[in-house]
């Protein structure tokens, strides 16, 4: 059918519940209106239902007329009269249904519209705080936990002044650089303080305006973070700043807001601004968006601890390693990552960085400038890599390897991740105590037919010239499998997920695997573990 005539049905389905097309948005979509009735009421309320012409997205439907009986603030419902009655990506609409699909949908904002009027759904207004809070734009670059007072410096960014709320200036600067934000001597008055509940707004006064309506709004979340914030405002006001900024930590947001102080005290006639001249203040909410390395680290993965402030050594920053150090300041931030070029190029695909080590360190910090990062580009036979929380070895190196499970033993745990054959399957072995396997046990144990990666033997395929060296071929998305598996142990060591401690990926379809992922013990013939 053709969308043409799809959209005349979806349009004719609607004018039977008593909507009429009345033409097109700007952006092209159907616009109709009728009356949506509530779930459990007789009369309707005004509405318009706008459709996408190609059914992909949900039908926007918005109330005309707002009931006058609701408070300022009510779930779901925007200040344009916009029903939220199904949060996107939640639903997935069936294209191939746009009848049934659209029909649903007024339904359903008939339900919701119903429980908004019953007074339900209270609850929801917490989730959707954020909606209700927005401001002028304030950044936060924190890794610690500190109340009290805050450094918060000013950025120009496109001629525009921005705030950053920062614990560490030389990292927040360098962000800000990144961005091509010019940094001010300018600074904000700033506090932070923290509360257990969860904003919700005030329904019957909102927002609010003076620091006496952010009082008695706190007070009914939480009247200790009430006093702290009064406490904070006259703190300010001695200290006879412009403003001050107040940033409240709660357990699902960080959110604020400005006070601007009068120089001349206003004469309200309020009752309260007799007793504290901060009543009658005028406030601004500020929308804190958060730019902290723990935070853009972790935000996809939330209930995961990241590899934040430990010191990880990554051995060899070619084709493994190159990938699995981007991999990890995506899913990390940490105090030391130390690619080491060990200078030999033995994999299959060009390199066509100068120095690995270092010119990866620089990509590193282009595209996370929080990251401390330091490139050594030496041997790591000759390197000082000092204490370390986790040694990853990416350098597929077999002897390197061994060198290194001699030279690191229990406890520095170690990662090792490795490419067998060409491409035909990649491994990682995380040994974190003196009774697991080493990286050395595996190749004794390998050299009697156990814990091999495949039941048949690997392709032995080299390629290159003499002069160039010999090397193993295969193509880059083998690296990032490797890169990927390493990631993964990474990840689940830091959350304390040891086992299982060796884990093989199968790449090449036509071979079997062998050794299902294990714990393997140290080898009876390792000289490194039977010391
Ligand atoms: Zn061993």
């Amino acid at each position: 059918m053709s969308s043409v005539a799809v959209a005349a049905d979806v349009i004719e389905a609607f004018k039977q519940q008593g909507f009429e097309f009345v033409g097109k948005t700007d952006d092209g979509w159907f616009k109709l209106r009728g009356m949506l009735i509530p779930c459990g009421a007789d009369d309707g309320i005004p509405c318009e239902v706008q459709l996408d012409p190609t059914f992909f997205d949900l039908p926007r439907i918005r109330l005309l007329e707002i009931p006058p009986e609701l408070p300022n603030a009510v779930p779901h419902l925007g200040a344009e009269g916009g029903l939220c009655y199904l949060a996107k990506g939640t639903v997935v609409l069936d294209i191939y249904d746009p009848v049934g699909q659209s029909l649903a949908c007024l339904q359903r904002a008939a339900a919701v519209l119903g429980q908004i009027l019953k007074g339900k759904m209270i609850e929801d207004l917490a989730e959707e705080f954020f909606a209700y809070w927005s401001g002028w734009l304030c950044f936060v670059d924190m890794q610690g936990k500190d109340l009290g007072r805050q450094n918060c410096i000013v950025a120009q960014a496109n001629g525009k002044p921005l705030w950053f709320i920062t614990g560490n200036e030389d990292r927040t600067t360098r962000k800000l650089h990144s961005l091509g934000y010019q940094v001010t001597d300018k600074t904000v008055l700033t506090y932070r303080v923290k509360t257990t509940a969860q904003p919700r707004p005030l329904t019957s006064h909102w927002p609010p305006e003076t620091v006496a309506d952010i009082l008695a709004w706190q007070s009914t979340l939480d009247p200790r973070c009430r006093r702290k914030i009064h406490e904070r405002i006259k703190d300010g006001q001695s200290k006879r700043a412009n403003g001050v900024l107040i940033i409240i930590e709660s357990p699902l947001m960080t959110y604020g807001f400005a006070v601007f102080f009068e120089h001349q005290v206003s004469q309200k006639t309020k009752l309260a601004d007799r007793k504290d001249s901060s009543f009658g203040l005028k406030v601004m909410p500020v929308s804190v968006i958060r730019i902290d390395d723990r935070y853009l680290a972790q935000r996809n993965i939330p209930k995961s601890k990241t590899l934040a402030g430990k010191r990880i050594a990554l051995v060899g920053c070619g084709t493994i390693g190159g990938y699995l150090s981007d991999m990890l300041v995506k899913v990390v931030d940490f105090d030391g990552l130390l690619p080491q070029n060990i200078g030999r190029h033995r994999l299959g695909f060009p390199d066509l960085l100068s120095n690995k080590a270092e010119a990866m360190a620089k990509e590193l910090k282009r595209l996370s400038p929080g990251v401390e990062v330091h490139a050594l580009p030496v041997d790591v036979r000759q390197a000082q890599l000092g204490k370390l929380d986790l040694l990853i070895d990416a350098t597929g190196e077999e002897s390197l390897g061994h060198w290194l499970s001699g030279r690191y033993r229990a406890p520095t745990p170690i990662l090792s991740v490795w490419i067998e054959g060409p491409g035909t399957a990649v491994r990682a072995l995380l040994r974190t105590n003196a009774s697991g396997a080493c990286y050395r046990c595996l190749w004794h144990s390998q050299r009697r037919g156990e814990l091999r990666s495949t039941l048949d033997a690997l392709p032995n395929i080299m390629a290159g010239h003499g002069c160039e060296g010999l090397y193993v071929p295969f193509p880059a998305s083998v690296s990032v499998q490797a890169a990927s598996l390493g990631a993964e142990m990474a990840l689940d060591w830091i959350n304390g997920v040891h086992s299982p401690a060796l884990r093989t990926r199968l790449i090449d379809q036509t071979y079997q695997l062998a050794t299902p992922d294990c714990d393997p013990l140290r080898d009876r013939d390792c000289p490194l573990c039977n010391s």
